[in-house]
């Protein structure tokens, strides 16, 4: 398969910290109460703070690095803040001073697909750039922002839904659109804080890899392992085969191809695994499984219905546990077991 070009840095950057140990000139009873902690770094505090002027700016118009270090950074990121403190130097030098660390920044949120940028002419005839912030920008800097305030208000609330939503919507995929209902779905049923979390979980985790973040985000797990949100994602999946029968159609082809592949990956059994999924390529509501009999022992090869799979996966609650009702074909005694790896 063709590899794509690493750029080098992926989401981590935004989340990176390092410790911050306690002052050795505080005095002893100070530096027993003082534990070590984690704190962002300036590259990560710049970063958050240029994601988060997304929330009040807006994603509409373009901006010009210094206006932003004037119009935001020197008043709200903490790095400038206390960097400029007492400082006797004026707002033209410092935004001279801050630039190229501003611009290399948002070089970095370009990259990332956080900002977009167009070229303009500058009164000395020079080309220049300026920035604007794409949706998933303003969606991060919303989930950036939600992780720093724990209560989230109302206003907010609604503000991080709509973001969210504006950019689902803007993908027009089969999976994005699935999301759309599901999301609909979790406001009216108080749920969409286990979304909210989960995403900012992802954010928090996010490796070096930008390309496992932007695929994390577009297709964004639904199956929960929680009867409740489980009972959401059937609900959001009847509503698609009733109103877009041909969305739900694709949806659950990706969920059958990426489910068998997983299966395919452990399998023991593979020449029966291929036969079945051969056979069964057609029945995009069913997936292939390869199972382990906890009573005769062996690996068998079944299928079923994809949303009576998951189901049965998500009422497991150890995950060594029988996930299937589905008594083994050869022995008639034994439940296969589907997740089991040898
Ligand atoms: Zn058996």
């Amino acid at each position: 398969m063709l590899q794509k070009a690493s750029e080098g840095f992926g989401f981590d950057i935004l989340i990176e910290t390092k410790s911050k140990l306690p002052d050795i000139n505080s005095d002893e009873d100070d530096k027993k109460t003082e534990q070590k902690s984690e704190w962002p770094t300036v590259e990560a505090q710049i970063l958050q703070s240029i994601l988060e002027y997304s929330i009040e700016y807006g994603i509409e118009s373009y901006f010009k690095s210094r206006d932003l270090s004037e119009n935001y950074l020197l008043d709200n990121c903490r790095y400038y803040v206390d960097l400029y403190k007492g400082s006797k130097m004026n707002i033209a030098s410092r935004k001279a001073s801050m630039n190229p660390r501003v611009v290399e920044n948002l070089e970095k949120l370009v990259v990332l697909e956080l900002l977009e940028f167009q070229q303009y002419t500058t009164n000395n005839n020079e080309t220049s750039k300026e920035y604007r912030f794409t949706k998933l920008g303003r969606m991060v800097g919303l989930l950036l922002l939600c992780d720093k305030i724990k209560n989230i208000d109302t206003q907010t609330y609604d503000m991080v839904y709509s973001q969210i939503y504006d950019f689902y919507n803007s993908l027009k995929n089969s999976h994005s659109k699935t999301c759309l209902v599901f999301f609909d779905y979790c406001k009216e049923e108080e749920k969409f804080n286990v979304v909210l979390n989960y995403l900012i979980k992802l954010l928090f985790t996010a490796s070096n890899n930008k390309e496992d973040f932007l695929n994390q985000i577009k297709f964004l797990n639904l199956v929960f392992r929680d009867s409740a949100m489980f009972q959401i994602f059937k609900k959001s999946m009847e509503h698609m085969k009733k109103y877009n029968r041909e969305i739900y159609e694709m949806f659950m082809l990706n969920l059958k191809l990426s489910i068998e592949e997983k299966h395919e990956y452990k399998s023991r059994n593979l020449a029966q695994f291929e036969i079945t999924r051969m056979k069964k390529f057609k029945d995009i509501d069913e997936v292939v499984l390869e199972g382990f009999c906890n009573f005769c022992h062996g690996f068998l090869v079944e299928y079923m219905n994809s949303l009576e799979y998951l189901d049965s996966y998500i009422q497991s609650v150890e995950p060594r546990d029988n996930v299937s009702r589905t008594i083994c074909q050869r022995c008639s005694k034994g439940y296969l077991n589907f997740e089991i790896i040898i």
